[in-house]
């Protein structure tokens, strides 16, 4: 396996990071589905924070690449984009942002803190037992 994330990675350094990540997902994707004596895995759902600074296109070709012979050969990956957002230690208030300028939009303070957008989790293994 340690091959093909190589090969991957030389198509391009940025890519490096997604399959990366590719293969550790794969690998728990495998080992739940083994533990649930699953026959084959139907889909997987992630989450994935705008802040994880993950490329959605790059990490689905790795997976797509990686799960080769795998029980995970079919299962198609499903990424959810979660939004950055903060709220506002002064007013409460939540704001949803672009980048890392976090400042309040209501009452303009700096004083926020990130509850979502670092997200990068497993939400659904779909698998098949027959
Ligand atoms: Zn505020």
């Amino acid at each position: 396996m340690g091959e093909t994330v190589f090969s991957l990675s030389q198509k391009g350094w940025g890519k490096l990071h997604e399959a990366s990540i590719a293969q550790s997902l794969l690998d728990i994707v495998i080992e739940t589905a083994s533990e649930n004596k699953a026959k084959f895995v139907k889909s997987v759902k992630i989450d994935i924070g705008r802040l994880a600074a993950i490329e959605n296109d790059a990490l689905m070709f790795a997976f797509d690449a990686l799960k080769e012979g795998t029980i995970a050969e079919n299962a198609r990956l499903y990424i959810n984009d979660v939004p950055i957002v903060g709220r506002c230690n002064v007013c409460s208030f939540d704001s949803e942002y672009e980048s890392f300028d976090f400042c309040c939009k209501n009452c303009g303070s700096y004083d926020v803190i990130l509850i979502s957008g670092e997200e990068l989790n497993i939400k659904e293994i779909e698998v098949e037992d027959e």
